[in-house]
């Protein structure tokens, strides 16, 4: 199998996909909540909009009423007073030629100073005859003072007047523009001006007679005006479209009838607001930048004179209003709540949503630690739950197929185990028998016998060293390695060694040397078990170096109670470094070179470290494939105390 690199876990903590559903609950409810927002605060600024206009409508009626009210009954006197018989015989004496009788005149004038009582805002009350000549005149309020019958009255009204009054039909209603009160040719005052009502009077026999005529004060109507809003102004126009009431009317302002110096409407607005103002019905115009509500007085009399009452804003006052508004304040904090909330929620949910995962990671990370037993728990119901029971199975399934490939690995084992030890076994024991019969079938010969001997007897050995080997190992896997330690000379004891590999090595075509070996110093160790190591060390060289190399055995070191170091070097394939730990495992072969099929047992290096390690030394090997390797043994004068000595040995001892 091809050596995996080790899984790296990542240890970071990452936040990415939290990170990626944030982003897409930012783009899925922002836009939305922004429009829900920002619908939520324009429909607060319509809303307030339209109730301040509304308002504003509102106020411009109540004042329109207001101002209809005494301008319509002002036109009810005049035709009640036209109609009373007081005016009527009056009217009989001024049509016929009888002297007028003084009675009926003082009747008439205490007829009009009772309703003169009554109305505070009529200047003049009069009666004149056809001709326009003053029969009778009071004046409830004003320069004449009441019931003066000095000054001229009919000079004062304009001969136009009499002139449209003439072909007036009784009990027809003339209504005047609004005028100023002149007296003597002097403008009586600035905002005082003034509204005539007229109505011509039948006589009692029914003839056409004289007129009365009511002089109403509109400046004492208008003063008492108001503007319903500190923001607005308010004004009022007449039918002409001058301005009765204006809040910029000065001193020097005439009035509609001085219509050189009057202020119009149709000088401050543009044509479509002067053509929609002028029309007898109530409007809402926005226009240069303004807001004007309008609102025709209630109309009267034949002419249709008709004022309107306007108020006018600047539009920017709305914005003002709205901005100030805590109504449309607490609509877009209602707005902002409803975007962060959900936001909030949101990501509260994610949070939630994703908790099962730093579980499965524990679990995923338990499992590739060899954990094959870690099982995730989850319950929340979707998908998650979905994935830890799919890990769990995972899991399941990787024990079986763990103990499964175990099983078939052991399997495979014992069969190689199995070749191997027939092979290796039925060799050297193939060998030895044939010797036997050699030396039988020549009944003994000395030569033949000395010749043949020694094959037999390397085979032998290397039979006996395999089942040492084995014995050993199994023996050490149940407790730790008894040694029978004994004072060594250790030369001997490595050249005793080589000289049992040597013509191996011979055999090979190798050269075998050994190298300051000399005169080691003597150790305490178990003689046997040395002997082992070396043949071990010696014969893998051997194996493992083809014909032509060289395998060199040297020692060093050991004086003065330092470790002695043994190397067995030669110039063989190598070992991969993947292997170099490996082969002192039990079985640890560098298997690939014999794809895949044990031709050895794999258990002599384990065996050398064990006893190495028994002998408190230490075994390693360098190499470079395709070069050599070479082993490194070391180990101290003596075996760390206290050294085991075997009362027993079960080993197949060879012949001396
Ligand atoms: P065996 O030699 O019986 O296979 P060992 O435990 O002695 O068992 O060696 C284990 C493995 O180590 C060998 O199969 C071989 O692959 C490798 N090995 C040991 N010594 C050498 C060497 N000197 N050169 C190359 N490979 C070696």
């Amino acid at each position: 199998m091809a050596a995996q690199a080790p899984l790296s876990v990542r240890r970071v903590r990452r936040t990415g996909l939290r990170t990626k559903l944030f982003v897409a609950l930012l783009v899925t409810t922002v836009p939305g909540l922004s429009v829900l927002g920002l619908y939520a605060h324009q429909s607060a600024a319509d809303l307030i909009r339209d109730l301040m206009v509304g308002w504003w409508d509102g106020r411009a009626q109540l004042l329109a009423r207001t101002m209809g009210e005494p301008i319509r009954m002002a036109a009810d006197d005049v035709r009640m007073l036209a109609q009373t018989p007081s005016v009527t015989r009056l009217a009989d004496g001024a049509v016929g030629s009888a002297p007028r009788a003084t009675g009926v005149v003082e009747d008439v004038r205490r007829e009009f100073e009772a309703l003169a009582a009554r109305r505070r805002n009529y200047r003049h009350i009069m009666y004149i005859g056809p001709t326009g000549a003053p029969v009778v005149r009071v004046d409830p309020a004003g320069p004449w003072g009441r019931g003066s019958g000095s000054g001229s009255p009919v000079a004062d009204l304009d001969r136009g007047l009499l002139d449209r009054m003439r072909d007036l039909p009784p009990g027809a209603l003339y209504v005047s523009d609004l005028r100023l009160y002149r007296a003597g040719g002097r403008i009586e005052g600035p905002g005082r001006p003034s509204m005539r009502f007229a109505t011509r009077v039948r006589s009692a026999s029914g003839q056409p007679a004289g007129f009365v005529i009511i002089e109403f004060d509109a400046g004492r109507l208008l003063s008492g005006l108001r503007s319903p809003d500190p923001g607005v102004e308010l004004r009022v126009l007449d039918a002409q479209g001058f301005y009765v009431l204006h809040p910029e009317a000065t001193a020097e302002w005439g009035g509609p009838e001085d219509r050189n110096t009057g202020t119009g409407i149709a000088g401050e607005f543009p044509p479509p607001t002067v053509e929609r103002v002028r029309m007898p019905l109530p409007a809402v115009i926005e226009d240069a930048g303004r807001i004007v509500v309008t609102q025709p007085v209630a109309p009267f009399g034949p002419q249709g004179t008709q004022w309107r009452v306007m108020l006018v804003a600047r539009s920017s006052l709305i914005d003002e209003r709205v901005a100030a508004s805590d109504f449309h304040r607490g609509f877009v904090l209602v707005a902002i709540v409803c975007s962060v909330l959900p936001l909030a929620a949101g990501i509260l949910l994610i949070g939630f949503f994703l908790r099962a995962i730093p579980k499965l990671q524990e679990a995923a990370r338990a499992v590739a630690a060899g954990d094959l037993s870690h099982r995730v728990a989850i319950h929340s119901g979707d998908e998650m739950e979905d994935l830890a029971q799919d890990f769990n199975y995972m899991a399941t399934r990787l024990a079986e197929y763990g103990q499964l490939e175990r099983a078939i690995a052991l399997e495979k084992l014992k069969d190689d185990l199995i070749h191997m030890i027939v092979h290796d076994l039925r060799t050297p024991l193939t060998g030895i028998l044939g010797t036997l019969q050699t030396i039988e079938s020549c009944d003994y010969d000395v030569e033949v016998t000395r010749d043949l001997v020694p094959g037999a007897r390397r085979a032998s050995v290397t039979l006996m060293g395999l089942i040492n080997d084995l014995l050993d190992i199994n023996k050490m896997e149940a407790g730790a390695m008894e040694l029978d330690v004994a004072r060594v000379d250790t030369t001997a004891v490595v050249e005793e060694a080589v000289d049992m590999l040597r013509p191996l090595a011979e055999d090979k075509g190798l050269k075998l040397r050994l190298l300051e070996c000399e005169g080691l110093p003597p150790m305490e160790a178990d003689a046997d078990k040395l002997r082992r190591i070396f043949v071990n060390l010696i014969g893998n060289a051997i194996k493992f170096t083809p014909s032509g190399g060289e395998v060199i055995v040297r020692a060093g070191g050991g004086y003065d109670g330092q470790a002695l170091h043994f190397m067995v070097e030669d110039t063989g394939e190598g070992i991969p470094p993947e292997y170099l730990d490996r082969i002192f495992e039990k079985f640890g072969q560098v298997e690939t070179r014999k794809a895949g099929r044990l031709v050895s047992t794999g258990l002599g290096l384990t065996f050398c470290k064990m006893a190495v390690e028994a002998h408190g030394g230490r075994i390693w090997v360098e190499s470079t494939v395709g070069k050599g390797s070479t082993f490194h043994v070391e180990l101290p004068e003596r075996p760390p105390a206290p050294a085991v000595t075997t009362g027993e040995d079960d080993h197949v001892h060879q012949a001396p």
